[in-house]
């Protein structure tokens, strides 16, 4: 189980929705814990607070995680709140796990960096594309600067092919190009999608 890197590093695990980013990260997360090694495991959340949850992958498996609100409170929480990053009395855990990375803003780049260079090992799952196909917020940085890069792809749900793609539709119909990323109201939902069904209305 030991890792073939000397010390901290970055891990990265992409691909469209339904490819088995959570799942994938669910997976190295579960034998690092079994491994006895310190694990915390982050995610995006709506509200300001810190609060228990969940990473879980559409197939069913969870592992805990907290929930915090952008980087900085992930910077906070593995500080204890007190001391900043870099203090040598702060025991880092061993391992940092972050799912849906895409919706953290630009400060993700800057703290997983620090951490891969306090020797953690960052273990980051996201959407490398949006719903229109394009490279999604600070994840392409993060692919350029991680040691290990993992691309994953679904099943494509017209044909059956690899999935590359996150195809949106509201109220049936592909999304179109200037369309907010987030609809209040709007019935909504994605599907895995090759580059050839992969629809965007300009
Ligand atoms: P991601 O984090 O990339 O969205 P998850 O790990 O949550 O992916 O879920 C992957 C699971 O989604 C698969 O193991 C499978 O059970 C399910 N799934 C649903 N639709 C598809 C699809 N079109 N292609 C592949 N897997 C799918």
């Amino acid at each position: 189980l030991k890792s073939p890197y000397h010390g901290g590093h970055l891990e990265v695990i992409v691909g469209p929705m339904f490819s088995g980013k959570s799942e994938e990260l669910i997976r190295r997360v579960t034998r690092a814990v079994i491994a006895r090694q310190r694990v915390a495991v982050f995610k995006p959340a709506i509200d300001d607070r810190y609060h228990a949850a969940h990473v879980a992958s559409h197939a069913g498996r969870t592992i805990e995680a907290v929930a915090v609100r952008d980087a900085a409170a992930i910077r906070a929480h593995l500080a204890g709140e007190g001391p900043l990053l870099s203090s040598p009395e702060v025991e880092l855990p061993e391992v940092v796990g972050i799912d849906e990375a895409q919706f953290f803003g630009p400060d993700l780049g800057p703290l997983v960096l620090d951490l891969a260079e306090a020797g953690v090992r960052v273990i980051l799952a996201g959407l490398d594309l949006d719903f229109r196909a394009e490279p999604f917020g600070c994840i392409p940085d993060l692919l350029a600067r991680a040691e290990s890069v993992e691309k994953l792809t679904a099943i494509c749900t017209v044909c059956g092919a690899p999935a590359t793609r996150s195809q949106r539709l509201i109220g049936g119909q592909p999304a179109r190009f200037d369309d907010p990323v987030v609809l209040v109201g709007a019935q909504e939902a994605y599907e895995a999608r090759c580059r050839v069904h992969h629809e965007v209305r300009r």
